[in-house]
């Protein structure tokens, strides 16, 4: 489906005005890297802003090199970099910069280092917080080869919600994702967060990869089981023609649909469904209508 129009719910507005360009100012000046940018991210004007409430941005940690190649993700394979170790002080000093109210750290996949990176992502939470206690930050953390000292040194840090995408149904694991990743792996990560703490959990998952619907139902079944309190879902575009083919385009209604199910049904503590949403999708606005308000 990779040459179809795109629908017209998947259309982008640019977005613009004095906080965007006063935001993308100060990242540059950091030299530093966020989701929202490198993958164009179409809700920018909305999360940056935070038009109702606190404005999130997504900042992207440990370089723009994956030790891991997932056939749905842009980000380039291999030729890893040392890390910075000033980059946990300057995230924190461009959040408070900003003025950000809700931060969502992630990182590419480091299995080339020997904590893969948990340390790293600790201390930037606690920089942040040493700062602002009152900064919420949520962590969307790789799967660490399901080693559990490393998911214990993101708890411990003790940021506000961890999350863990498992981006896909069983099924289709592969070929969406990396190899090393893997839907039993993702499960037991957010079980262990639940486990040993009470910090918010969250996943999101892509529609439009092949998917049947009791698939999906088996897949927010089994995210529950785990105790997982937020799910996202969101339609899966193809960032180049070398990526996976878009199978199909659900319709928005099927994203409510899903969102009712997820929230009424399975009893999810909130889900943000629709054809952009992605798994920061104005994720301050959103934890703090449902946990904080
Ligand atoms: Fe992209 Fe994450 Fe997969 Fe790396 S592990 S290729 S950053 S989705
Ligand atoms: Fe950034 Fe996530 Fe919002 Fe996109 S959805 S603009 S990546 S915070």
């Amino acid at each position: 489906m990779s040459g179809r129009r795109k629908p017209d719910w998947l259309k982008m507005r640019p977005p613009s005005g004095r906080r965007f360009t006063d935001i993308k100012q100060t990242l540059r000046d950091r030299d530093l890297h966020t989701v929202c940018e490198e993958a164009n991210c179409p809700n920018m004007g909305e999360c940056w802003s935070g038009t109702d409430g606190p404005g999130t941005a997504t900042f992207m940690l440990m370089g723009d090199r994956c030790s891991r190649g997932c056939n749905f993700c842009d980000v380039q394979t291999g030729g890893m970099e040392p890390l910075d170790p000033d980059e946990p002080a300057n995230v924190a000093a461009a959040v408070a910069e900003i003025g950000l109210d809700y931060v969502v750290l992630t990182s590419v996949d480091r299995d080339d280092l020997p904590d893969q990176g948990a340390s790293h992502f600790a201390e930037t939470i606690r920089e942040i917080k040493r700062r602002d206690p009152s900064i919420l930050v949520e962590v969307l953390i790789p799967d660490f080869q399901g080693d559990e000292d490393a998911v214990r040194e993101i708890i411990d840090a003790e940021p506000d919600v961890i999350a863990h995408n498992i981006e896909t149904v069983e099924r289709l694991q592969w070929p969406v994702r990396d190899r090393r990743a893997n839907y039993e792996q993702t499960l037991s990560v957010l079980e262990q967060v639940k486990r040993d703490s009470d910090i918010y959990t969250k996943t999101s998952v892509m529609l439009g990869l092949g998917e049947y619907d009791h698939e999906i139902y088996r897949t927010l079944s089994d995210l529950r089981e785990a105790d997982v309190d937020v799910v996202t879902l969101g339609q899966y575009l193809q960032p180049s023609r070398s990526h996976l083919d878009v199978f199909e385009y659900v319709h928005p209604d099927a994203f409510e649909t899903w969102r009712r199910v997820a929230e009424e049904e399975l009893d999810f503590l909130y889900c943000a469904s629709g054809p952009m949403v992605r798994s920061s999708y104005k994720a301050g606005e959103l934890f703090v209508d449902a946990v904080v308000r």
